[in-house]
């Protein structure tokens, strides 16, 4: 006991003013996760549907629930009830789905655009260059809010090589930013993990999104 405490107040101390930490949630469990919120985290982030709704139901609303994952289709009428922030929206189809669950639910969604900066065929998240367009049809959707832009970012062995990823998504949220779309504030970037987050938050970001370096490795 005590390791995620002195893992997250390390990490808190060293992130500049105005970057906020995301603690990436997958995998744990809620006496983890409470010792986290115990150390000054305040927002998690959950990847799986399945595997957090029995945390956020144990620990509620004393956290914000970000849902970091891919949002399956099938799963959207559950994964807008349960989270306060969806940064993975990558197509016109989702937006809908959540918008219109969203105001089944009496709520307006903050999102983030998922750009695939590293153009991967097989990865989600929208191409750079449609993200303007993506947003543009977006913000006339009532119950959803575009917040910013999080990007992931190729998997690399050198997690160094990730910095020109990180720039090029910087300049397209400041080219986005002004823009001045109405009812899309680019306010947040989140990109950065544990292994990348300094690089990250050099390029740019204003969120950041570690698992490992709060709660060890993963068990699976
Ligand atoms: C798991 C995950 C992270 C955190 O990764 P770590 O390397 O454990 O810090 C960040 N973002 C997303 C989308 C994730 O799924």
């Amino acid at each position: 006991m005590g390791r995620i405490r002195d893992n997250v107040q390390k990490i808190l101390s060293e992130i500049p003013a105005g970057v906020t930490v995301v603690a990436a949630a997958k995998a744990r469990n809620a006496l983890e996760i409470e010792e986290a919120l115990d150390a000054g985290i305040t927002i998690f982030g959950e990847s799986y549907l399945q595997e957090s709704r029995p945390v956020i139901e144990a620990i509620g609303s004393r956290a914000v629930w970000h849902f970091i994952g891919h949002v399956q289709k099938n799963k959207v009428k559950h994964v807008v009830p349960l989270f306060d922030m969806i940064q993975t929206i990558d197509s016109l189809e989702l937006a809908v789905m959540v918008d219109q669950h969203a105001a089944r639910n009496g709520k307006v969604m903050p999102v983030l655009i998922e750009v695939n900066s590293g153009r991967e065929e097989n990865k989600h998240g929208a191409m750079p260059e449609a993200v303007e367009a993506l947003i543009r049809q977006i913000c006339a959707l009532p119950n959803l809010r575009v917040q910013g832009l999080m990007t992931m970012g190729p998997f690399l062995d050198d997690y160094t090589g990730l910095r020109p990823y990180f720039r090029e998504t910087r300049t397209l949220f400041e080219e986005l930013r002004s823009l001045s779309i109405p009812n899309v504030s680019m306010e947040t970037l989140s990109m950065g993990m544990s292994d990348s987050f300094r690089i990250a938050v050099e390029e740019g970001a204003t969120m950041v999104r570690i698992g490992t370096m709060i709660f060890g490795e993963r068990p699976y």
